[in-house]
């Protein structure tokens, strides 16, 4: 049986290798097999009729979490919000987090390590990377590809001790090979998770010359501090790349709190600097300013450092509950971190109490509040209101936090932030991560549209066709892969078709139920139509990309 043959006829091809050009493009099978001006139809042949549309590569991801939800069928239907941006292509494993080895032995605490990021309860089937992979092909909705979590290989190695010996050492540093030589392209990093915070810098460049010993590697880090440590954060992954010899990729770069907004301008330089002396850098960036997390997220880690039950009944004391709140109210990080108590960012201090609101609780009389309107409603202080709501949550909601990325969500002007954006250096990214009741932020519902909307059409700071390449070649660059990303005859038919007026996001903050990005007419995930005149059929065409 021959592939079947799809023609994409009249579209405005917009990629690296095409700008703003009519022309057809011919599918055959999983790949673009041709394109060109015009294209003979033939008989059989399924047609597409692209005039006035644009024409573009997949999108790809840079930043994803995706690793939790892969392996369970509903990821199909989580990522829906991500079909409808474009996004054909996900790379997770970032944070330090991924989804192998799984040791039997460190269950109970890659639980703890990484369990957040869980959809649902998951018994992992699998025991290392190749297993893994090989556990995904075949059942993916989209492309996948993959970095090594840094914290995860510690916790397997090492559990949550605050120091590896050599032997912990040379046993992460065996992981870590054995997932390069699976397929995994890099080494990510998280230091503000414990155990990444415990990681000397010596630790991370020693494993950033292992991954460097594989070729197409990068180290990505979610940085040690966005606050009042983002500079030396900074400064710390550009040594990386620096002694390693290895690109690097800061994950979602901006500062925490409007007042540290002008780090930005600091860390660019920084990072400019560092590529003029030959450090491959850049940075992936949110599409909104504000960002969500969990409320535990708020305080000292040494505070539910002996789990959540002792936490929530230790906070019932007043004494307790006042020290709580003294240390909220007065600690700023301080460098480096993993000499002090681990405690990389505090939301209060950088960002202030005003800014914090229920995103999403049991209780909906709590959402879009925050704890000062709340206090003034219970006639209680802001503090005492958030200890109510942790208490009557089980601590178990997401808060939005504004002012994350240096600028006010709702800001009419936010400088700061349209400057990270709109610098060549910024890569865009989708960093979803769903509560267990699916449950997601403005990002995985709209960030590649918004980036279209706010700074292709609205404010015309940036031209469609190098925001596409951020979308598509420029993260293929990043993995060293030359079949997708671009629209080339031989590559993988990773195609979407764009009505562009219509390509938005429906941003509405504390909405229960978020609509979905419009504007994507047609997508295709390896030659085969996930997104069909604006719907979507529920087929598993992805594959596991792996570093060869
Ligand atoms: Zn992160």
């Amino acid at each position: 049986m021959s592939p079947h043959q799809l023609l994409i006829t009249n579209g405005t091809l917009v990629s690296r290798d095409h700008a703003f050009e009519r022309g057809d493009v011919l599918v055959s099978g999983e790949r673009i097999a041709s394109i060109a001006p015009h294209i003979q139809a033939r008989e059989g042949w399924k047609a597409i009729d692209a005039a006035g549309k644009v024409v573009a590569p997949g999108f790809m991801n840079i930043h994803s979490h995706a690793d939790f939800h892969v392996p369970i069928p509903e990821h199909a239907q989580l990522y829906e919000r991500l079909l409808y941006q474009g996004i054909t292509t996900n790379v997770g494993g970032q944070c330090g987090f991924c989804f192998f080895p799984v040791r039997g032995e460190r269950r109970k605490e890659l639980n703890d390590y990484q369990g957040f990021l869980l959809y649902r309860d998951f018994e992992p089937q699998w025991a290392d990377c190749r297993e893994y992979f090989d556990l995904l092909e075949g059942r993916l909705q989209f492309n996948y590809a993959q970095l090594a979590g840094h914290g995860t290989l510690r916790v397997n190695a090492a559990g949550f001790g605050e120091r590896v010996n050599q032997e912990q050492m040379r046993d992460m540093t065996r992981m870590l090979e054995e997932s390069l030589d699976a397929g995994c392209f890099g080494l990510s990093s998280g230091l503000m998770y414990m155990p990444g915070t415990f990681a000397d810098t010596a630790e991370l460049v020693a494993l950033a010359r292992t991954a460097k010993r594989h070729r197409n590697t990068f180290y990505a880090s979610h940085l040690r501090g966005y606050s009042a440590t983002f500079v030396e954060a900074v400064e710390e992954i550009l040594q990386v790349g620096r002694e390693a010899e290895i690109p690097v990729q800061v994950s979602h770069l901006g500062p925490f709190g409007v007042k540290n907004g002008h780090k930005i301008a600091i860390v660019i330089e920084l990072m400019e600097k560092a590529r003029r002396e030959g450090v491959d850098v850049a940075y992936d960036s949110l599409g909104f300013c504000g960002s969500d997390t969990l409320a535990i997220a708020l305080f000292p880690p040494s505070s539910y450092s002996r789990g959540l039950d002792r936490f929530l009944e230790d906070i019932r004391g007043d004494s307790f509950w006042n020290e709580v709140v003294r240390r909220v109210q007065t600690h700023v990080p301080q460098w480096p971190s993993w000499e002090g108590n681990g405690w990389t960012d505090n939301f209060v201090e950088c960002c202030g109490i005003e800014n914090i609101y229920v995103l999403g609780s049991r209780d909906p009389a709590f959402v879009g509040k925050s704890f000062v309107s709340l206090g003034e409603e219970w006639g209680v202080d802001p503090w005492e209101a958030l200890r109510r709501v942790v208490l009557a949550e089980r601590a178990d909601f997401k808060i939005f936090i504004d002012g994350i990325g240096g600028e006010l969500y709702g800001s009419p002007r936010q400088p700061s932030f349209d400057a990270m954006i709109e610098h060549p250096l910024c890569i865009n990214s989708v960093d979803e991560v769903f509560d267990r009741s699916g449950r997601s932020w403005l990002e995985a519902w709209g960030s590649f549209p918004h980036i279209v909307r706010r700074y292709v059409r609205e404010r015309k700071t940036l031209e469609l066709q190098p925001v596409i390449e951020r979308f598509t070649s420029r993260v293929a660059e990043r993995l060293g892969i030359a079949d997708r990303g671009y629209l080339r005859e031989g590559c993988f038919a990773d195609i979407v078709v764009l009505d562009l007026e219509n390509y938005s996001d429906h941003p509405a903050l504390f909405a229960q139920e978020p609509r979905h990005a419009t504007g994507v007419e047609q997508l295709l995930i390896n030659g085969q139509p996930v997104i069909e005149n604006g719907s979507l059929n529920r087929i598993l065409p992805g594959h596991v990309i792996r570093n060869r």
